[in-house]
């Protein structure tokens, strides 16, 4: 897919001669053998302080970067939530960095997938649809994209894709910078295939991660999507007294959808158990992994990376499945386990894609200057990241999230403003309301700010 002599030269080639406003450049790092420090400069105490990124110990790591899709923070317990959903993972978590606010740039798989891969918006990368095996406008990873694969390929990783999602396709782009870009064969995408994804990628990781050159591995797991089915004993693990014909179909959940029928309080509730089960059995998937990680001595030399693609709503706000871009669609769990980084919590609000700079800026892999989303490599070192807006789209819908804890939320045509700290649940609209009017105008503000900012890369890297 790559361009013979390497499409990031090809591409900073073509900006240049378009003399754009943005300006791409690339760093790459020397590298010496794997697990040895590449580059042993130390971040100073101020620079800690400031939050600032880009001086951090980097070292040629493996990493495991695993998707889960329809993944709602809010439902592990890690998270804070009341039911044992994820024993293992929390546990995981204790010795990881988990981040307690990351935000899905999108309500869907393909945008969301995008950003992650190319540290872009939605407005940006232009992925905004998906059709089944073809490659149609708006479906497609424009080659023109340098994407998170290709810079730890470029930079002398194994590159490989398990994934069980239909959505990312070869024959849409996604593969670029893969060595191999494989939909795991085995059950159907939608039930039970966590343990077919798991053990492709135990047999992966056997063959691949020992090795001299170091690896890149990305994953991507359908369990929790609809339809909620798991396999015994976690279809039923959280489901002990509900009384309901429901078994968790994607028929049933889009029956309630378009309005054929109506969800009682209990369906709901029945709906949830199922949902939390299909959790439960993904903890144990990707338990086995990490395990066998460990088995393979190779901990030590492998950044294991958790993130979710967006979350999914119980006719929390009237809709059912995904999309819409209130807090059960989209916040997602970021946890990055680096080896000899003491495990921690930041508060401070992040967006999913500033995985993708920040892995990259861990392994010393290079970056990519328009890239929207940042390197929180910092916080690795005991450093922070600064409070910065958190942007989101989902169609014509969008929104602004502060640091500060106040959402906007264009939708249906209007304004919303929710206050997230007081109202987590976002039941009161504050858009309307005179006192938070400097509040809106301000949020506003900094949406115009990132439209035109997006235009402009897409302008550049896609326009004649
Ligand atoms: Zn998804």
């Amino acid at each position: 897919m790559r361009k013979p002599d390497g499409k990031i030269g090809w591409l900073m080639e073509r900006v240049l001669v378009k003399k754009s406003a943005v300006a791409i450049s690339l760093f790459f790092s020397c590298f010496t053998a794997c697990g040895k420090p590449a580059d042993t400069s130390v971040i100073d105490s101020e620079e800690l302080e400031s939050g600032e990124s880009g001086h951090v110990d980097v070292e040629q790591y493996n990493v495991v970067l695993i998707l889960t899709d329809t993944f709602r923070a809010d439902h592990i317990g890690a998270y804070g939530y009341s039911r044992d959903t994820t024993p293992w993972f929390d546990t995981f978590a204790q010795d990881a960095v988990l981040f307690e606010r990351a935000t899905s740039q999108n309500a869907w798989t393909p945008a969301s997938v995008s950003s992650l891969f190319t540290g872009l918006y939605t407005r940006s990368h232009g992925v905004i649809t998906y059709i089944p095996f073809e490659a149609t406008e708006g479906s497609v990873l424009k080659e023109e994209h340098v994407t998170i694969a290709e810079l730890f390929s470029e930079a002398g990783y194994t590159t490989a894709a398990l994934i069980k999602s239909p959505v990312p396709q070869v024959v849409s782009g996604y593969s670029q910078g893969f060595d191999s870009f494989e939909k795991v064969p085995g059950r159907e995408a939608y039930e039970e295939s966590g343990g077919d994804l798991a053990d492709a990628a135990i047999s992966w990781l056997s063959e691949n991660l020992s090795s001299e050159k170091p690896s890149f591995l990305y994953l991507h797991f359908m369990e929790p999507h609809a339809p909620y089915i798991a396999p015994q004993p976690y279809h039923d693990q959280f489901d002990e007294g509900w009384d309901s014909d429901l078994q968790g179909t994607h028929a049933e959940v889009m029956a309630f959808r378009n309005g054929s029928a109506v969800a009682t309080a209990d369906d709901i509730g029945h709906l949830l158990s199922l949902y939390d089960g299909e959790i439960a059995y993904w903890d144990s998937q990707v338990q086995r992994i990490v395990e066998h990680i460990d088995s393979l001595g190779m901990s030590d030399d492998t950044i294991i990376a958790f993130v979710g693609d967006h979350g999914e709503q119980f006719n929390d706000h009237g809709d059912w499945l995904h999309g819409a871009l209130y807090q059960e669609n989209i916040h997602v769990p970021l946890v990055v386990r680096v080896p000899g980084v003491e495990g921690t919590r930041i508060s401070e609000p992040v967006q999913m894609m500033d995985l993708g700079p920040t892995l990259a800026e861990l392994c010393g892999v290079g970056a990519v200057d328009y890239w929207q989303a940042r390197s929180l490599a910092a916080v690795f070192n005991g450093g922070s990241v600064p409070g910065e807006p958190i942007f989101y789209e989902y169609g014509t819908e969008r929104g602004v999230r502060t640091a500060g804890g106040m959402k906007m939320l264009f939708e249906d045509g209007v304004y919303r403003l929710f206050d997230l700290n007081n109202d987590p649940g976002e039941l009161v609209d504050l858009g309307e309301v005179p006192a938070y009017e400097t509040v809106l105008t301000e949020l506003k503000e900094i949406e115009r700010t990132i439209f035109a900012e997006s235009d402009e890369i897409a302008e550049t890297l896609f326009g004649e």
